[in-house]
């Protein structure tokens, strides 16, 4: 609508399509097809593939599409693809851009699904993957060469929040003529400017902070609209990934919100950083946020100045304190979600990276005594009560 808008403008009104009701509130199109008022004008519409008139729900529906336009203007890209969960973001980007013989570069901390696909299916279709320490700016301009198609990197890396320099490798990349590609979920589009930075596709799982309720999956790609429409869309509407339409009215409902939520997270979270840090049984903290972390200036000018909504605690003894910690937590939830209302602590070592062997662990900072901390929105005082008490108890 307006490109003068400010985020929080943008995500209560962008992309609103009223029916001729003019109701207030979004409304759900539950519908998978849509009746044409002539067989010319269906002919024309399978034709002329415009977003904007329907033809199934696979290809694309009202409400997904107010969805797809509210998260592209919060993003600042010309146009977005809403689908049914994050990894079908980033299978959807992986397939439609790459083939046999293809050579990609990807950060070796990423989420447990995108390296089962960057590993095992891709590279059963010929498809060759270099990983990288994604903070060694070195190892990516070694490994980027005139082969290489894409590289693949979270801005915020899973579960040890290392901070990847966007900018830096985008630089390393667009030398060699490779696309950028951006798992953007631990840095939130709120703090984000990702395209801005030079980013060429943006991948969420809106499952995450875009939901903030933990109801439902789902997950959006971001790009120009040549990319979207030439090579995402054509590859999307025939593989099968939608987002359903309740699903994309309920991620709306996520947008409106956005803004608010993730400040409001992220301010706990740096306090709550700040008051663990140096409890005697914390070996390490890493937030962001926090000047002991090791990228702190870059994520600062990175993230507009905000440590995110995580943190992660080394807890002294390994294991078995990391476990008692858990146990004895009253208010947030043991689970492996993450930008949730709820607070959520999760194990990574034994839950979303226990399929990685050991080696890999120690590599990426898995420790026994890791725990991925996602802050809600309770009170934080409530939460620094509950997470001091838990440390106290060891
Ligand atoms: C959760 C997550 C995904 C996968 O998203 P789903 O919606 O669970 O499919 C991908 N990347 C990151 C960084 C995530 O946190």
């Amino acid at each position: 609508m307006s490109t003068d808008w400010k985020t929080r403008t943008k995500l209560v009104h962008e992309g609103v399509r009223r029916s001729q009701f003019n109701e207030m509130s979004e409304a759900i199109f539950l519908t998978q097809g849509f009746v044409y008022d002539s067989a010319e004008q269906a002919e024309a519409r399978f034709i002329n593939s415009d977003p904007n008139e329907f033809i199934y729900a696979r290809y694309g529906n009202p409400t997904t599409r107010t969805f797809e336009e509210r998260v592209a203007a919060l993003e600042g890209t010309e146009d977005a693809f809403a689908c049914a969960s994050g990894m079908a973001a980033v299978n959807g980007v992986l397939t439609s851009l790459l083939k046999a013989g293809d050579h990609i570069v990807a950060a070796r901390a990423l989420f447990g699904s995108c390296i089962y696909l960057m590993s095992d299916v891709l590279g059963r279709y010929g498809v060759k993957v270099t990983y990288v320490d994604g903070t060694d700016l070195n190892a990516w301009r070694e490994a980027v060469t005139e082969e290489t198609k894409l590289v693949f990197f979270e801005s915020v890396s899973n579960p040890t929040l290392e901070v990847i320099d966007i900018r830096a490798v985008a630089e390393i990349a667009h030398a060699k003529g490779a696309l950028v590609v951006v798992d953007n979920v631990f840095a939130t589009p709120v703090f984000s400017d990702a395209v801005a930075q030079g980013a060429d596709i943006v991948v969420y799982s809106t499952t995450k902070h875009i939901d903030g309720q933990g109801r439902a999956l789902g997950g959006i790609i971001c790009s120009t609209s040549e990319i979207i429409r030439g090579k995402i869309e054509p590859y999307m509407k025939h593989a099968g990934a939608a987002m359903s339409p309740h699903t994309a009215w309920l991620m709306i409902g996520g947008l409106v919100t956005l803004d608010l939520r993730c400040r409001a997270m992220a301010d706990s979270a740096l306090a709550i950083a700040r008051a663990l840090e140096n409890h005697p049984n914390v070996e390490r903290l890493i937030y962001p946020g926090l000047e002991s972390h090791a990228q702190h200036a870059l994520s600062m000018e990175q993230m507009n100045g905000s440590g995110g909504t995580l943190i992660a605690i080394d807890v002294k003894g390994g294991k078995d304190a990391a476990f008692k910690v858990l146990n004895a937590l009253t208010i947030a939830k043991i689970s492996n979600n993450l930008g949730d209302a709820k607070s959520i602590a999760t194990h990574p070592a034994t839950t979303t990276h226990q399929r990685l062997p050991e080696d890999q662990k120690a590599l990426l900072g898995i420790t026994p005594g890791l725990l991925r901390i996602s802050i809600g929105l309770e009170d934080k005082d409530d939460l620094i009560a509950d997470f001091k008490a838990a440390l106290d108890a060891l």
